[in-house]
């Protein structure tokens, strides 16, 4: 877009202080946020939120699993509504910017297309999804896969936290059990503006990350069995050793990572030794996969390769081996016409650029069944996230906010050329 809106920009200061307000808002010791979904702090940091989008004169709305979205009015209210936005609730050990620069950018662009008395042809929305993190009540993007049809409205509500409360019973709690029917909105797009969690742009010195996409990933359980038996008396050459074995098939996850590097990720992240005692030789292992490729083929190739080389480790010493898939998500391909409104702005802004797949899942990879939509990832400090030490720069966050001003204005003319009549 060159023509109307074309010299809007956001206001940095006012954006970085609204940050710096919501990271009071269950701050840690350490400089990181502790605000768990549906606590009392998420509460607090809900409320800031409505009352802030209620002065900047938006209508709110909140739908049966808390998701709060606050509209400002277009020139034709009968589109659907293009929407911005992340989430507001943090890991236990969490940063100050993991979901909250999607959800207070979003705001930022109301409050500037307000100073400009800019009218949109379609009505724009913040959103904040609750329970992104799924911390606390899993799985995570528990609310956005609610409004994408991904899980449905009582399954969300009878998740239950350590202590046994339940997601239904705490939303009730802090008053954010709203009446609207969960993905009843239609939206005409989504745009999600995000820390990239991630090393490359900083790597790169990319201040924009154009996200084409949102890797698949499959996560996988396997149970190594051997024969516990007494490590002093037992000859090298009669053990079944459950451990070794392991350790072969753990060196197996990385080659099968390596073999189709730079775009794949394996690893083993969590491993339980049986009996776990210096004395005894391992009788059984139980360890985790986590398998990633933007390619649900070559993720398809991978697990065939993995399962190969876990068989033959297996047979090598002299054990049993049982690997179980236990989740699958396929890759996600967000829309051509919203990336290309991202890659357009950050070009006419004059912000280096690149474009890349997200390693991690947001609300945007649910919302993108239902809406065209994309992301965009800014910089943060040696891709450090899900740590108080997260960290990201003031003018990288204002550039990820125009760029999301930008795009959003471009779509909403885009849009409005295409309704018919
Ligand atoms: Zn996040």
């Amino acid at each position: 877009m060159s023509g109307i809106g074309g010299n809007l920009r956001i206001d940095a200061e006012r954006l970085w202080a609204s940050i710096m307000e919501t990271a009071a808002i269950g701050a840690t010791e350490k400089g990181g946020i502790r605000r768990l979904t549906l606590t009392d702090l998420d509460r607090a940091v809900r409320d800031w939120f409505v009352a802030r989008c209620t002065e900047a004169g938006c209508s709110i709305s909140v739908d049966e699993l808390g998701n709060i979205a606050a509209r400002r009015p277009g020139r034709d209210n009968s589109l659907p509504p293009i929407a911005i936005g992340s989430h507001l609730d943090t890991q236990p050990t969490g940063g100050k910017f993991d979901g909250v620069i999607g959800v207070l950018a979003g705001l930022e662009v109301l409050r500037t297309l307000n100073d400009a008395g800019y009218q949109t042809h379609a009505p724009i929305e913040v959103i904040d999804w609750t329970n992104e993190e799924g911390s606390r009540f899993a799985p995570a993007m528990l609310a956005s896969g609610v409004f994408a049809g991904a899980f449905d409205r009582d399954y969300a509500y009878s998740r239950t936290d350590r202590e046994g409360l339940s997601f239904g019973a705490e939303l009730e709690r802090i008053g954010y059990r709203g009446d609207e029917v969960c993905g009843a909105r239609r939206l005409g797009a989504f745009f999600e503006l995000h820390i990239e969690q991630g090393p490359i742009l900083e790597a790169e010195g990319k201040t924009i990350g154009i996200v084409t996409g949102v890797q698949g990933m499959r996560w996988y359980e396997v149970t190594v069995t051997g024969m516990e038996c007494h490590a002093g008396s037992t000859p090298m050459h009669l053990r079944a050793d459950a451990l070794v074995a392991a350790a072969r098939m753990i060196g197996a996850v990385q080659a099968v990572g390596l073999a189709h590097a730079p775009d794949a990720v394996a690893t083993v992240g969590l491993v339980e030794v049986r009996p776990n005692s210096r004395n005894v030789i391992p009788g059984e292992v139980f360890f985790t996969i986590d398998l990633r490729h933007p390619d649900d083929a070559v993720l398809a190739a991978m697990e065939a390769a993995l399962r190969e080389r876990l068989e033959a480790a297996a047979r090598e010493d002299g054990v049993a081996m049982a690997l179980t898939r236990i989740w699958d998500s396929p890759s996600v391909h967000f829309d051509a016409g919203c990336i290309e409104a991202v890659e357009d702005a950050a070009r006419t802004l004059g912000f280096g650029a690149r474009r890349m797949v997200s390693g991690a899942g947001h609300d945007a990879a649910y919302i993108a069944r239902v809406a065209p939509t994309t992301m965009v990832f800014v910089p943060c400090e040696k891709g450090i996230s899900h740590n108080e030490a997260e960290k990201s720069e003031p003018g990288d966050i204002a550039a990820g906010a125009d760029v999301l001003l930008r795009a959003v204005l471009a779509t909403d003319e885009r849009l409005a050329a295409r309704k018919p009549g």
